[in-house]
């Protein structure tokens, strides 16, 4: 058994579990773990400082998942933009295949609680097989992102299946892999499956980090491996109350991503996900925390904010207001708040004195 392996063997998966270590009364929280899967290992809990930390809350339990009258199980409504189990068709020119149920841990705020990690959410090799053949025949389909679960969670082979299965697709151009496996399983990365995935580029992985406590020197050394292999990393950061809701917190998860050479690609408002009420901020927020970003820390390390459209609408840029008019003149504000023009109007008069300009030379 490789170490990742043992490793996600020996998870905590009842409350109970943390009672020594912790000293918490893992009673009130055996309800919510019925309801919605419990799993995390020795290396992410470790990561933990105190009780409740930014930590704490993405991995342990809590009442609140419970008692959250305002969210919903399917907001982006997925499953009505699922023509097959488990395929989400929603763009044009792409999909998102949900090829394992699994993950190496059960993240609190999951955008798809009201499946992974249960009996409701069966991914068998027929229902992998009957994506393949829908993107066969959808050649309009150029981009593949396999994503779960955990697609990391499968072995070495079974991963490779699929890889081989979708490259062997004329019409598909790039493969993407969402995976939070160098967060909270990094030691799943290792050189025998950077070595299979390699072979399957142009394939991109996205990655999922919340928090700068996360970026370890072993979640590095993971990232390091990927990227060695030429795989482009990108990250999505879901912005929740409690983890990251702080402009200082994020400035400095954005920095230690590319640190380790990963792109923030977007941070996402929180899904309106039953059980995750409780993780939510409004979108003012968000707004002051990209604010703290741009201008005041390196341009690459500035994801776009998103807000995933409840009904499916997809993902929807929201900026702070830098335009302030647009007109013959454009009015910008900077990073400082200070006022900037921009001449729009653009002088395509004069043709005469061109010409009379073009003939001299
Ligand atoms: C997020 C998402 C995508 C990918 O969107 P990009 O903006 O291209 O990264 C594709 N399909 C679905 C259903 C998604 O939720
Ligand atoms: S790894 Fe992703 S899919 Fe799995 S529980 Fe965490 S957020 Fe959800």
């Amino acid at each position: 058994m490789e170490p990742w392996q043992k490793l996600l063997q020996t998870s905590i998966t009842r409350p109970g579990g943390l009672t020594r270590r912790f000293g918490v009364d893992p009673q009130p929280l055996e309800a919510v773990a019925d309801r919605y899967p419990m799993r995390v290992n020795q290396y992410y809990l470790s990561l933990i400082r105190q009780v409740g930390d930014p930590i704490w809350r993405q991995a342990v339990p809590d009442l609140e998942e419970l008692y959250d009258s305002v969210c919903t199980a399917d907001p982006l409504e997925e499953e009505n933009q699922s023509p097959i189990p488990n395929l989400v068709h929603r763009y044009p020119d792409r999909v998102l295949f949900l090829v394992s149920a699994e993950c190496a841990m059960y993240c609190r705020f999951c955008t798809r609680k009201r499946k992974v990690g249960g009996e409701n959410m069966a991914i068998t090799s027929e229902s992998i097989a009957a994506g393949i053949a829908y993107i066969r025949s959808h050649p309009e389909v150029r981009d593949v992102i396999l994503s779960g679960g955990d697609p990391l969670l499968l072995g070495d082979e079974r991963l490779e299946g699929i890889l081989r299965d979708l490259r062997a697709i004329p019409t598909v151009e790039i493969i993407r892999i969402g995976t939070r496996v160098p967060v909270v399983l990094p030691q799943r990365i290792t050189p025998n499956l950077v070595r299979m995935l390699r072979k399957y580029h142009p394939l991109y992985i996205n990655t999922h980090f919340n928090h700068p406590d996360e970026i370890t020197d072993t979640a590095a050394k993971a990232c390091a491996r990927l990227a060695d292999a030429g795989i482009p990393l990108g990250n999505q950061t879901v912005l929740m109350r409690g983890v990251n809701n702080d402009p200082l917190v994020m400035k400095r998860l954005m920095q230690k991503l590319l640190a380790i050479r990963v792109k923030p690609y977007y941070i996402y408002q929180a899904d309106l996900v039953q059980g995750t009420d409780h993780f939510r901020t409004t979108v003012e927020e968000g707004i002051e925390i990209m604010r703290g970003l741009r201008g005041h820390t390196s341009g690459m390390g500035v994801p776009a904010y998103v807000i995933d459209a409840p009904g499916g609408g997809g993902k929807i840029p929201v900026l702070p207001d830098y335009l302030q008019s647009l007109g013959d003149e454009v009015v910008l504000k900077n990073y400082r708040g200070e006022t900037c023009r921009y001449q729009n109007q653009l002088r395509l008069e004069e043709p005469d004195q061109l010409a009379v300009a073009n003939e001299k030379i």
